[in-house]
């Protein structure tokens, strides 16, 4: 796919749960090497259309189409190893194994088996050094949210799909992250990140969604969208974003 047409796209998402319609028909694109957000408040869909690209909630109508390849039906570790990689809001490392062997892992499940990547991510990410040696039980938020995203890389993903990535992060580790994900896309990997942090997003996105109850009101280059999003907050009860 050349840069800037769409790698990942999703076509009239809808999910219910229990009835309750939680993405009512969303339609996004990812193009390839750009940097895409969505942000929206508290409830409005975000995590759960990246749980369908992801492939951990499946929509009760609507197609995810990777490439040509219709993707809507395939399971998370099947869409990982097509090269959709992900990293969890929850921190999800193994803990008694060491940072180097939970990039291993991530090589494991990932598109191609490259131990190069493996070296690639862990020097990206800072973690070549002494660091790589210790068990991931003992080490920082900061630290673990880089060996998460250096396990997500080492499988050599097409798109990186991030939920929350500045999370418990300092404003130091949040420049160092922007840094990392603007190089990765500069390389031609499309990121998706979804985002509560509004400078963060200002600072990296290409393109942002905005959602709202299930549905995408706005989208549209960065600077457009989030100068709209003044007035929107504005004149309703949209109280901050989650
Ligand atoms: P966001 O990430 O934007 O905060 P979510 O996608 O998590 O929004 O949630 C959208 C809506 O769906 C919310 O009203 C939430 O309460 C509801 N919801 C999310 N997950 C579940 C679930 N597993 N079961 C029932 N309702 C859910
Ligand atoms: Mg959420």
């Amino acid at each position: 796919v050349a840069p800037g047409l769409p790698v990942l796209r999703a076509r009239a998402l809808r999910v219910a749960y229990d009835g309750f319609t939680a993405l009512d028909g969303v339609d996004l694109d990812l193009p390839r090497g750009r940097i895409t957000a969505v942000v929206g408040p508290n409830g409005a869909g975000k995590s759960t259309l990246f749980h369908c690209l992801a492939g951990t909630v499946r929509p009760v109508s609507g197609r995810v189409v990777l490439g040509e390849r219709d993707i809507t039906r395939l399971p998370a570790h099947a869409r990982t190893r097509l090269g959709v990689a992900r990293t969890f809001q929850q921190l999800a490392v193994f803990p008694t194994l060491t940072v180097a062997e939970n990039v291993h892992v991530g090589a494991e499940q990932g598109r191609v088996v490259d131990p190069g990547a493996v070296e690639r991510a862990l020097r990206l990410l800072g973690l070549d050094g002494a660091v790589r040696t210790l068990p991931a039980a003992d080490l920082p938020t900061g630290t673990l949210r880089r060996v998460e995203l250096a396990r997500a890389l080492a499988g050599s993903p097409r798109v990186l799909l991030l939920d929350e990535p500045a999370a418990g992060l300092d404003t130091g580790e949040v420049t160092a992250l922007a840094r990392v994900l603007r190089a990765l896309a500069a390389d031609g990997t499309t990121l998706l990140v979804v985002e509560h942090d509004l400078d963060l997003v200002a600072d990296l996105a290409d393109t942002v969604h905005v959602m709202t109850a299930g549905r995408v009101v706005a989208s549209g280059p960065v600077g457009h969208v989030l100068e709209g999003l003044d007035v929107y907050t504005e004149h309703t009860e949209f109280d901050g974003l989650d």
